[in-house]
């Protein structure tokens, strides 16, 4: 099925900014809660949220096979199980709805007051139910700055680092929507010099600048997915704020890995874009430093163009950005990872999620945290207010955007923004 919902010389009758993430070339998928409190299956073009369950009642999308309430859902994973023809079908169906030349939805007033919202009606909910979260260590960069600060400079990476896409499976239950501020984790940590661990709020809490994948259901118990086919079962990508507390972290990760320090709190933004919105800005990803087992080799462009920054906005103050980074850096790509993940058999179903793993680029300012970019506090960062950072503040906003961009069309994600509030105390 061709993608006609990506043709670049497409304009909407609704109106969208020059500068918008959201033109109608992108058509992502959310969840959202509308002025008549009822939770629905939608879109946005610009900054018009649009009701995919009323559009789908009115008769919208006749001709495509879908069950009747299959966007009145408060959740994607049934419409994300129907699979990749049926999400084509779906977005090409909503660019011809939306195409300027198109007078029936422009035209039926009644109608647009049904299915039509603005931004402020609305409240994004997290768009899938997600079985299982797995978080990957993909970036070269990353990896290697991080073994030079935790273990060994002359060693940075582990000798698997080259061969596998490292991974850990996470936690589900604490992965929120863009929006939902985050308590500050307390727990175990091993003071400088001490040898006896204390317990309290961490001192050190960071984010992870991170895309993540949300699957169909691809394979059953025992079956691979080949890595040429990978591409086949991933719906489309969000922001993905892993919020890290480091001093837990160092304290506790061997020999298991990552564990509290990672999963008090991951942050989303709450529009899903498709990864068929993504095929114009597919690019080659970085040369492998050792030859990788067959089935991890792969054909054409696997990477994609995504330009991301991170900032952080005290309380009261303006932002500031504190790095510029891009998926394309990425050593693994999600084929890869989706292929590794399966390669035992372990089954991925609809709704299902990875992180990339922090997405840190080769210079100093493209680090995707801040235990990078200040080097373990060692150098702070300067702010816009004229305060410093060495890790997050309680009332910090940290702010994630992503957006690619070529002739003229740009296609973002819009943003996931959280506050952190310092820790829980039950009122
Ligand atoms: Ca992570």
């Amino acid at each position: 099925m061709p993608l006609s919902a990506n043709n670049p010389d497409r304009e909407s009758w609704l109106h969208v900014d020059k500068h918008s993430d959201f033109p109608i070339q992108n058509i992502p998928f959310g969840v959202f809660l509308t002025r008549n409190d009822i939770i629905t299956i939608g879109t946005r073009i610009g900054d018009t949220a649009i009701d995919l369950g009323a559009l789908h009642q009115l008769g919208y999308f006749e001709g495509i096979p879908l069950t009747d309430d299959i966007f009145l859902q408060d959740t994607l994973n049934d419409f994300i199980a129907d699979g990749r023809q049926t999400w084509r079908a779906v977005r090409n169906r909503i660019a011809e709805i939306f195409d300027i030349e198109n007078n029936t939805l422009k035209d039926n007033l009644k109608h647009k007051e049904i299915v039509l919202f603005r931004l402020d009606e609305i409240e994004m909910q997290l768009p899938v139910e997600i079985g299982d979260y797995t978080d990957f260590y993909s970036s070269i960069e990353h990896a290697t700055n991080v073994g030079t600060m935790f273990r060994d400079p002359d060693n940075a990476l582990l000798p698997n680092w080259l061969h596998i896409p490292v991974g850990y499976h996470g936690r589900s239950s604490s992965i929120i929507p863009s929006g939902i501020p985050v308590h500050r984790p307390q727990g175990q940590t091993l003071p400088k010099g001490a040898t006896e661990p204390v317990f309290g709020p961490s001192k050190l809490v960071d984010f992870e600048l991170e895309m993540a994948f949300i699957t169909t259901a691809a394979n059953d118990l025992g079956e691979s997915i080949p890595i040429e086919e990978a591409e086949e079962y991933i719906f489309g990508l969000v922001l993905f704020n892993d919020w890290s507390a480091r001093d837990i972290q160092k304290w506790e990760y061997v020999p298991l890995g990552p564990f509290l320090a990672k999963n008090f709190a991951s942050s989303i933004s709450p529009w899903i874009v498709t990864l068929d919105a993504l095929e114009p800005y597919r690019v080659k990803g970085p040369k492998p430093v050792k030859p990788q087992l067959e089935y991890l080799q792969y054909k054409g462009k696997k990477s994609f163009d995504i330009n991301l920054e991170v900032a952080i906005q005290p309380k009261g103050a303006k932002e500031t950005v504190v790095s510029k980074s891009n998926f394309k850096y990425m050593y693994w790509n999600m084929s890869q990872q989706l292929a590794h993940h399966t390669v035992n058999g372990c089954p991925v179903n609809s709704g299902d999620m990875m992180g990339s793993g922090t997405i840190s680029g080769p210079t100093e300012d493209s680090y995707g945290s801040m235990l990078e970019l200040t080097w373990r506090g060692e150098k702070p960062i300067k702010m816009k207010d004229g305060t410093e950072r060495k890790f997050i503040n309680d009332y910090d906003t940290v702010i994630m955007r992503g957006y690619c961009e070529n002739d003229g069309t740009r296609i973002g994600f819009g943003e996931v923004k959280t506050e952190l509030l310092p820790v829980f105390t039950k009122k």
